[in-house]
């Protein structure tokens, strides 16, 4: 009797778990499929190109990085120009750097300071100083005009002014992101890095690895 009416429960268990199954089972696949739908969707929409059009002659056509010294002088590049703009009377206008005369300055500042760095931007390179305004005559008042695309940033310019640090975080962040450069930190890191990387790419000979 004891054992009939345990087979009979064991079959009503049975059946009445075989059948609310389906309905439970049923509604779990519709959320999985949108998260592994969606994944892919998104990958797809920020795959980007390999290569882009230089944005300047100095420029390659990679991501945040330059041609080095030996190229830019093959192709007789030795003015690396930039936009300006003033930050009192607010004009606009275009200022050449000397490519050599710039770059030997910064590669002797980073040569005689490297070692008091500690890997973090001094604060001449945190806080640039910035050029006399050639119409109103401002000190300290003219700054890079920084592109809105960051594919399309001056970097070379930009060195040579000293004028990283008007970057922001992300901005420097993505150039450590192109160059294969670890990315976190404070500013003063990131920004240390930036300099230090763009240097060698410019020169791989010189006083510019950690
Ligand atoms: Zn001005």
């Amino acid at each position: 009797m004891a054992t009939n009416s345990n087979e009979i429960d064991n079959n009503f268990l049975t059946l009445s778990l075989s059948f609310p199954p389906p309905p439970v089972v049923a509604p779990p696949p519709p959320p999985p499929p949108p998260p592994s739908s969606r994944r892919p969707r998104k990958r797809k929409r920020t795959l980007k190109s390999e290569t882009i059009p230089p944005p300047y002659p100095w420029a390659t056509n990679h991501r945040a990085k330059v041609h080095s010294l030996n190229m830019l002088r093959l192709n007789q590049i030795s003015t690396i120009t930039g936009e300006v703009q003033c930050r009192r009377c607010d004009r606009k206008y275009e200022i050449g750097f000397d490519l050599c005369d710039k770059f030997a300055q910064i590669g002797s500042f980073i040569l005689a300071n490297k070692e008091l760095m500690h890997q973090r931007a001094p604060s001449i390179w945190m806080n640039p100083i910035y050029l006399n305004c050639k119409f109103c005559e401002q000190e300290n008042s003219v700054k890079p005009i920084i592109a809105s695309k960051k594919k399309s940033i001056n970097w070379v310019f930009l060195l040579l002014g000293q004028f990283i640090g008007c970057c922001t975080l992300d901005q420097l962040k993505y150039f450590c992101k192109h160059n294969e450069i670890h990315r976190t930190g404070a500013k003063d890191r990131v920004l240390y890095q930036t300099y230090l990387s763009l240097c060698r790419q410019l020169d791989n000979t010189g006083p510019f690895y950690y």
